[in-house]
């Protein structure tokens, strides 16, 4: 029968996302986790599924926020959401062309790097066009998880649509989760499966 195979690391857009979307936010008061975010980061650690965060945060060139209130932020959605493998971040606005804005592949070039797994392998999870299209540019598996801000364009372009995030982890977990009996199958752990 065919396998799916697990991902080798699951990338999720911060804002829209993992947490509500309040453009700019320079305050960690303000963070605020989306509905399923924790269930679904806990299955997917429990699973031994890297997860890691791709953001452009445009509002840094903007002037409109600072490095130390992003990093702040981004303590606070690791104290309420917990730790991730890798942090992918573009600081940069559309006009500085660089290569990591999304819909750029870069983020998600980066966060591969770091976790050692191909781009290839991984599935990155986001709200907007710009999210899918970065994916689709790094050669990634793009999960869209729309919300009231997502454009009906967006959604009828997206490769794949997810209700929430819960979704997101049954479609990613599908086959994954079920033989995660180590136990059972051994080799999976000899061969470095787990963890890179
Ligand atoms: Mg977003
Ligand atoms: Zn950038």
């Amino acid at each position: 029968m065919f396998e799916k195979r697990r991902p080798g690391a699951v990338l999720f857009d911060r804002d829209g996302t993992l947490i509500r979307d309040v453009p700019y936010n320079g305050d960690p008061a303000l963070v605020e986790p989306m509905p399923g975010a924790v269930e679904a980061l806990g299955r997917l650690r429990r699973a031994e599924v890297p997860v890691a965060v791709v953001t452009n945060q445009s509002g840094v060139a903007k002037g409109l926020l600072s490095p130390d209130e992003m990093d702040q932020v981004n303590a606070k959605v690791e104290e309420l959401l917990g730790p991730f493998d890798a942090w992918a971040i573009c600081v940069h606005d559309d006009a500085d062309g660089c290569t990591c804005r999304k819909p750029a592949p870069g983020l998600v070039i980066r966060a591969a790097a770091v976790l050692d797994v191909s781009p290839r392998d991984c599935v990155v999870v986001g709200d907007i066009g710009r999210d899918m299209e970065a994916a689709r540019a790094a050669g990634a598996r793009g999960i869209l998880v729309p919300t009231q801000e997502t454009l009906r364009e967006e959604i009828r372009q997206a490769a794949e649509v997810a209700d929430d995030l819960i979704d997101v982890v049954d479609r990613v977990l599908t086959d994954a989760e079920a033989p995660v009996a180590a136990a059972s199958a051994p080799w999976a752990r000899a061969m470095g499966w787990s963890r890179w």
